[in-house]
């Protein structure tokens, strides 16, 4: 599918599932490599990273926890104040912990959710972003491995939602500019 149109928009297509799965393998061999004897904790942030979360643990294919946090910072389009509505709860003292992030956009969801989880004293954090958008970044939060960097684009798609629908495309679409914009 070229186009999709989710309640009032029409979206684009972006990234295409065969794209996304073949960068999900070569991020996921470098995390293998990396941690494979250190049993890491992969915390996901919901809703958005469900998709992502399932087919990267199965391509990492290494010994670890996986745990979901669910935190929500965005109302329709646009960025607002984040809230917890799903805590942690597993130990994460003394353990290396990996998050994944099904977008890094303002930064501030996961420098609020980086800042909480250092108090439990991990033996390490690092991140994992499917998607990043430099453009929009308002703090220092680049992850660590990033799936595709991308203009500052609203996009849907691969677990992504406008308005709690889209999770299901299996490619990433953009928001179609509207004529003369
Ligand atoms: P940040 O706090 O970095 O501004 O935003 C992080 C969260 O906002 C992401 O985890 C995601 O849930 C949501 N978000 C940011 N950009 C987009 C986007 O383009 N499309 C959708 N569907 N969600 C986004
Ligand atoms: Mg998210």
């Amino acid at each position: 599918m070229k186009e999709v149109k989710i309640r009032d928009l029409t979206f684009e297509i972006s990234i295409s599932s065969d794209e996304i799965s073949s960068r999900i393998g070569v991020l996921a061999a470098q995390i293998a490599e990396k941690y494979k004897d250190q049993c890491p904790i992969f915390i996901g942030i919901l809703d958005g990273c469900f998709v992502f979360m399932s087919d990267f643990i199965r391509a990492c294919a290494i010994t670890c926890d996986v745990e979901f946090v669910k935190l929500k910072s965005y109302e329709g389009t646009k960025s607002s104040e984040i809230r917890e509505l799903l805590s942690l709860t597993i130990d994460v003292t003394g353990r290396p912990v990996i998050i994944l992030e099904d977008i890094i956009d303002t930064g501030k969801t996961i420098a609020y959710f980086k800042n909480y989880l250092s108090q439990l004293d991990p033996k390490s954090i690092e991140v994992v972003s499917l998607l990043f958008k430099p453009e929009a970044l308002q703090n220092d939060e680049v992850p660590e491995f990033i799936g595709f960097s991308i203009p500052s684009d609203f996009v849907v798609g691969y677990g992504l939602d406008y308005d709690g629908q889209g999770r299901e495309l299996s490619s990433i679409y953009k928001l179609k500019a509207k004529k003369g914009q």
